[in-house]
C-alpha cells in the first residue's frame, strides 16, 4: 500500500519566488510606466531652451531642476545654479510650473509598488498556512492544526498485505475472514439482521503479526487502512488526544467502508483510576472517554471496522470491552512448531536459501519466537551469508541466526581463562545430561561454550520435540532438575561452586514458584491460587494474594522443591561421573557441540558401564 503524502517545499523557496517575481516587475515593468529616461544636460543647454522656448513644465526642487521639452515628449534634469531671474525667464517663455518627475499614472505605480507585492505577501501567507494545517491533517482549524489525528491513509492497493502473508494464526484469520466477508458483502448481513463488531481487539504479545492481520483485513477487503498508534494520541496539552480522536473518525466516516487500526490501544485505554488525580491522566482518560464516544455514536453498519491492537489485554478499561465496543476478542499467539515453519517459509521466500536447508529442523530449535523474532532471524542468515561471501543462505546460516536472535552475537575475543572454559564446559554438560538422563526431557539440540554478547558464557539449547500445551507435575520438576544441572556438575567435578547459574536459579525459582502458587499442584494447599498472572504476553509477572503466614509456607515449599531437585540432579551426575567427565571434556575441546555427538557420546559411555557392570555380576556369580 502506499502512503499518500503532501509534496513538500521548504518555506524559503516560496520567499525566494516572491523576491524574484519582485525584481522582475521592477526590472521590466517600470521603466515601461516610468518616463522612458532622464536626459542629463548642461545648465547652457537649459538656458538655450529657455531661449528657443522649448520648455513644457519644470520643476525645481533643491539644487535639481527637472523639466520636458515643448510636446512634453522628453525629460531632462540639470542642476540649479544661482540665478535669480529664472522664474522670470521661463514664465516669459512660456513654461508652465509644476511636478514633473512624478508623471505616468500614480496610482497606477502606487498599485504597482506597494498593493501589488502586499497581496502577493498576504496571498502567499494564507496558501502556506493552510497547506501547514493540510500537512497536520485537517482544514480550517485555529489551532494551526494541533490536535489534529496523524492518521496516515493507506490507499487501498492490490499489492497489499493479504491474509497468505500471514503465516499461521489460522484461528485469528478465520476470525477476521467474517469481517472480511462483511466489508465485501454488508447486505448479507443485514438482511439477516446481524451486525458487525464495531471493534476487534486483537491480543497477544509482541511481533506475532497483529499489525499485519489489521493491514491483510484491510487488503483484502480492498478498503482503505487507517493507521494510529495509542502513544500518538496522547499530547502535551488536555483536549488534543480527544480531538485527534474526533478528527480520526471523521475522516473514517469519509472514507468509509474502511478499517481504522489503533495499535498499543493500551497507550489510551488503560483503567481508569478512581481519584489518583496529579491531573497527569486528565489527557489520557479524555483521550479514551472521546473514543468510547465515538464508538457509541455510528452504527457498524456505516462500515468502519475498528482494529486494535494490545499486548495486555488485562489493563484495559472494562468500558472499552463492554459490548458494543471492542466486544471481539481476537488471540493472536506465539506460534507453534507449525506455525513458526510456516512463518520462516514465509519469509524465506525473499532469499536465495540451499535447496537442502530444512525449516522444519529450524523450526524446532527456534522454539518460543515470534514471528517478528523468525523474520529477523532469516534476515540475520542472509546477511551472514553475504558476511562470507556466498549467494545462498545455508543450514548453518540459519542455525547460527537462531543463537544470534537469542543469545546475542558470538563474543569472538572474549577472553574465557583455561579454568574458566573448563568449568563452564562443566557447566553445559551438567544441564544437558541431567536432561538426557530424565527420561521426559526434551532432546538436547546444542551445546556451546562460545560466550555471547548477551553475557552468557554457554548455553544448552534445548528442543521441544513438539509444542506441549499440558505439562505435567513430573515434567516441571524434571525442569528444575535441568536447570540446577550446570550447579551440580560444578559441584560434583571442582566441589566448587560459581556465579553462572545466576540465570538457571532465577528460572528454576519461578518455576517452582508457579507449581506451587499457580498451578495448585503442591501437597498442601491443594487448588488454591495464591498467584496471578498480570501480565500474561510481557513475560508474565505475577503478583502473590496471600497472608503473610502463607507467603512463608510457600517459600518454604518453593525451597524444599528446588532443593530435592538439585539433589536429584547432583545424584544423576554423579552416578554418570564417567560421562560427565567425557563428554565435558569433549565439550572443551570442540568449544561447540551438537546434539547428536552428545547422545552418541552419551550411549557409548553408558554401554561401557553397562558392560562393566555385566563383567561385575558375572565375576560375582562366579565366585
Ligand atoms: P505486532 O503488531 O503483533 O507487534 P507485527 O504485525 O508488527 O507484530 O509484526 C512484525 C513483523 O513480524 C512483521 O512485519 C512480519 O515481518 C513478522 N511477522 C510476525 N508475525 C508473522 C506471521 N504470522 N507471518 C509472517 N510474518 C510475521
Ligand atoms: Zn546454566
Amino acid at each position: 500500500m502506499k502512503e499518500v503524502k503532501p509534496p513538500k517545499r521548504p518555506l524559503i523557496f516560496y520567499y525566494v519566488l516572491v523576491l524574484a517575481v519582485l525584481a522582475l516587475l521592477n526590472l521590466i515593468v517600470s521603466p515601461l510606466l516610468m518616463r522612458p529616461r532622464i536626459d542629463e544636460v548642461d545648465y547652457g543647454t537649459f538656458m538655450d531652451m529657455i531661449e528657443e522656448e522649448n520648455i513644457g513644465v519644470v520643476e525645481i526642487s533643491g539644487d535639481e531642476i527637472t523639466f520636458t521639452d515643448k510636446d512634453n515628449a522628453h525629460l531632462y534634469q540639470t542642476g540649479a545654479m544661482y540665478d535669480p531671474t529664472l522664474a522670470e525667464r521661463l514664465h516669459d517663455a512660456g513654461a508652465a510650473f509644476g511636478s514633473v518627475s512624478d508623471e505616468g499614472s500614480p496610482i497606477l505605480s502606487f498599485l504597482l509598488f506597494f498593493v501589488l507585492p502586499l497581496a502577493i505577501f498576504i496571498g502567499l501567507g494564507q496558501y502556506m498556512s493552510r497547506k501547514l494545517m493540510e500537512q497536520m491533517g485537517g482544514k480550517n482549524s485555529l489551532s494551526f492544526g494541533m490536535g489534529k489525528s496523524n492518521a496516515r491513509v493507506y490507499v487501498q492497493s492490490s499489492n497489499g498485505i493479504r491474509f497468505s502473508d500471514v503465516a499461521g494464526e489460522d484461528e485469528a484469520k478465520e476470525n477476521l475472514a467474517e469481517i472480511v466477508d462483511y466489508l465485501h458483502n454488508p447486505k448479507k448481513y443485514t438482511d439477516v439482521g446481524a451486525s458487525m463488531p464495531k471493534g476487534v481487539l486483537l491480543v497477544g504479545p509482541p511481533g506475532t503479526g497483529k499489525t499485519m492481520l489489521a493491514k491483510a483485513v484491510a487488503g483484502e477487503a480492498n478498503v482503505p487502512f487507517f493507521s494510529m498508534s495509542g502513544s500518538e494520541f496522547v499530547e502535551m496539552f488536555v483536549g488534543m488526544g480527544a480531538s485527534k480522536v474526533r478528527d480520526l473518525f471523521r475522516q473514517a466516516k469519509e472514507k468509509a467502508p474502511c478499517i481504522v487500526f489503533i495499535d498499543e490501544i493500551d497507550a489510551i485505554g488503560q483503567k481508569r483510576s478512581a481519584g489518583s488525580g496529579m491531573g497527569g491522566n486528565d489527557e489520557r482518560e479524555q483521550t479514551l472517554n472521546q473514543l468510547l464516544t465515538e464508538m457509541d455514536g455510528f452504527e457498524s453498519n456505516n462500515g468502519v471496522i475498528i482494529l486494535a491492537a494490545t499486548n495486555r489485554p488485562e489493563s484495559l478499561d472494562p468500558a472499552l470491552t463492554r459490548p458494543g465496543r471492542f466486544d471481539r476478542r481476537v488471540p493472536v499467539e506465539l506460534p507453534d512448531l507449525a506455525g513458526r515453519e510456516a512463518i520462516l517459509q514465509v519469509h524465506a521466500r525473499k532469499i536465495k536459501t540451499a535447496p537442502d536447508v530444512d525449516f522444519h529442523t529450524i523450526a524446532r530449535m527456534a522454539a518460543g519466537t515470534s514471528g517478528a523474532e523468525l523474520a529477523n532471524i532469516i534476515n540475520e542468515a542472509a546477511l551472514r551469508a553475504v558476511r562470507a561471501g556466498r549467494s545462498v543462505v545455508t543450514e548453518a546460516d540459519l542455525e547460527e541466526s537462531i543463537e544470534v536472535v537469542l543469545a546475542g552475537y558470538q563474543k569472538k575475543n572474549a577472553i574465557l581463562s583455561d579454568q574458566e572454559k573448563r568449568v563452564v564446559a562443566c557447566h553445559e554438560i551438567g544441564h544437558a545430561l541431567v536432561a538426557a538422563l530424565q527420561t521426559d526431557s526434551a532432546p538436547v539440540q546444542k551445546i556451546t561454550i562460545i560466550p555471547r554478547t548477551s553475557g552468557a558464557l554457554g548455553y544448552t539449547m534445548q528442543v521441544d520435540t513438539a509444542d506441549k500445551n499440558l505439562l505435567t507435575r513430573q515434567e516441571l520438576e524434571n525442569k528444575i532438575a535441568t536447570l540446577t544441572g550446570g550447579r551440580a556438575a560444578e559441584e560434583v567435578v571442582f566441589g566448587q561452586i560459581t556465579t553462572g547459574a545466576a540465570n538457571d536459579i532465577e528460572q528454576a525459582t519461578k518455576l517452582a514458584r508457579a507449581i506451587i502458587a499457580r498451578y495448585g499442584m503442591s501437597d498442601d494447599f491443594d487448588m488454591v491460587a495464591f498467584e496471578t498472572v498480570t501480565n500474561q504476553y510481557l513475560g508474565g509477572d505475577a503478583s502473590l494474594a496471600c497472608s503473610a503466614e502463607t507467603q512463608q509456607r510457600i517459600d518454604r515449599e518453593v525451597v524444599e522443591l528446588v532443593r530435592a531437585q538439585h539433589a536429584k540432579a547432583r545424584r544423576l551426575l554423579e552416578e554418570n561421573r564417567a560421562a560427565l567427565d567425557k563428554l565435558s571434556d569433549y565439550l572443551y575441546e570442540k568449544e561447540t557441540i551438537t546434539g547428536e555427538e552428545f547422545m552418541q557420546l552419551l550411549r557409548q559411555t553408558q554401554q561401557a558401564k553397562g558392560d562393566a557392570a555385566r563383567c561385575s555380576t558375572m565375576r560375582g556369580r562366579s565366585r
